[in-house]
């Protein structure tokens, strides 16, 4: 069945890249044989779920929407994967996205561009916008989706849908092809905040495989969503509702507020200085780190290589130019700069240096306050070609949930109104490794 909706609205919506309708089949045999034979059943048992395209699966294609990764099957699954498999979620297929998750509008994938199942003139967001469309056109029960700077929050918000960011070193990274390794995170895309905390129940947890993993216990996600917001202090920052948001917008959230004010919480405007320097302070870091975790494509151990190179330079410069797209080479050649010697200390360690001052930020607030709430972005979904011309503008999209990223704490965006027939989406932020009170709230508001 879930295939069928698949057939019946992909051509339009163009949210996966890769179905895998043999091997689903398969695994929903091996799963009913082990119930016959008197297995239990997993905690996602049966659900039909798509994965982003940068997380490896094993046989099935994983191309990160990629040139240069079009031919490519890894030999082995994503940890977040493996974990999806063990709770007996079936895995249909692969979704497209920004290629390399760079983006924001999944314009830059190198296949095809996801539209909006609300309106199919706009952009469902991105990176991770065929996670967010499958979900919002019921092409999937749930998704993964990975976040470097509002990559599930700003699609799941475009989209209508709810999408958790967890803290930084919560789920495994292992198997995902890394972008910014200091700020990628894997988490769920979900149509309501409990199956949110059921997927998280799945993922999260240490792994060995990933030394950024975070050793923590992982506490009881579903049983926290009590309903009960009384006495919640609630922090909002003026910086998010006030210039460069759409007003609309910023009235959705207030009607919210007032929702969660009669559940019995309190909230009061706060300051985030240091908001207005984290967009640049991003792309410099995350561009950075890109430059250097994309050497290793280079004709040799991964994907395309070039025809008939004169020699080994050559392989390199023609696979590379070959096979990434222009906003992967902007921001090779971004990263490329701020790392080099005579540059760095002026971009990348200033950068570093802002990003320790955006951290702070929040632990100041943090430190009064149990949850952070603000739009997930600035503007609902915009119209297909509006911006693909402007990078300037489309990375301020990422506004407010760059800040976030970079203080590695976690994010939910769930659904709160609509401006002109278009999703909005509120952004509920907490304390590091406390999706429990984020997933509480968001719960007791949706
Ligand atoms: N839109 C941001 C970027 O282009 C965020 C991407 C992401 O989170 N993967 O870098």
């Amino acid at each position: 069945q879930a295939f069928q909706t698949i057939n019946e609205r992909d051509e339009q919506i163009q949210a996966y890249l890769t179905l895998d309708e043999e091997g689903a089949l398969r695994q929903a045999k091996a799963m009913d044989e082990r119930l016959s034979s008197g297995g239990e059943r997993g905690l996602l048992f049966g659900l039909p779920v798509g994965v982003k395209d940068n997380m490896v699966t094993e046989g099935l294609r994983t191309t990160c929407a990629s040139q240069f990764l079009r031919n490519y099957d890894p030999i082995y699954d994503a940890t977040a994967v493996e974990k999806l498999r063990t709770a007996d979620s079936v895995i249909v297929g692969k979704l497209n996205m920004d290629e390399f998750a760079m983006g924001g509008s999944n314009e830059n994938s190198s296949f095809k561009p996801v539209r909006n199942p609300w309106n199919l003139d706009y952009v469902p967001g991105g990176s991770s916008g065929g996670s967010a469309a499958a979900v919002a056109a019921g092409e999937a029960y749930f998704t993964l989706g990975s976040d470097t700077g509002g990559s599930i929050r700003q699609p799941a918000s475009y989209c209508g849908v709810v999408g958790l960011k967890p803290t930084y070193g919560l789920v495994s990274r292992y198997g995902l092809v890394a972008f910014a390794s200091s700020l990628d995170q894997i988490g769920p895309i979900t149509k309501n905040v409990e199956d949110s905390a059921y997927v998280m129940q799945a993922i999260a947890g240490y792994d060995a495989k990933d030394s950024t993993s975070a050793k923590v216990d992982i506490p009881d996600y579903i049983s926290s969503l009590t309903g009960d917001v009384k006495g919640l202090k609630i922090a909002v920052p003026s910086e998010y509702i006030g210039e460069g948001v759409d007003p609309a917008i910023k009235d959705a959230i207030m009607s919210s507020l007032q929702v969660l004010e009669g559940l019995g919480a309190e909230w009061e405007e706060v300051s985030l200085p240091y908001t207005e320097y984290a967009v640049a302070t991003y792309y410099i870091l995350a561009s950075s780190e890109a430059s250097s975790n994309l050497a290793r494509f280079d004709g040799v151990r991964y994907g395309v290589r070039a025809d008939k190179p004169a020699n080994l330079l050559e392989l390199y410069h023609r696979s590379r130019s070959e096979g990434f797209g222009p906003e992967v080479k902007r921001r090779i050649m971004l990263g490329t700069y701020a790392l080099s010697s005579g540059y760095y200390d002026a971009y990348y360690l200033k950068a570093q240096k802002v990003r320790t001052l955006i951290k702070q930020d929040f632990d100041n607030v943090f430190a009064k306050y149990d949850v952070i709430i603000g739009p997930a972005a600035p503007t609902t979904a915009f119209k297909l070609g509006s911006q693909v011309d402007d990078p300037l503008t489309m990375y301020l999209n990422d506004i407010l949930t760059i800040p976030v990223s970079l203080a590695g704490v976690p994010a939910i965006s769930v659904p709160c109104g609509f401006v002109e027939g278009m999703p909005v989406g509120m952004q509920i932020i907490g304390k590091a490794f406390d999706e429990q009170t984020v997933l509480r709230v968001a719960h007791a508001f949706e």
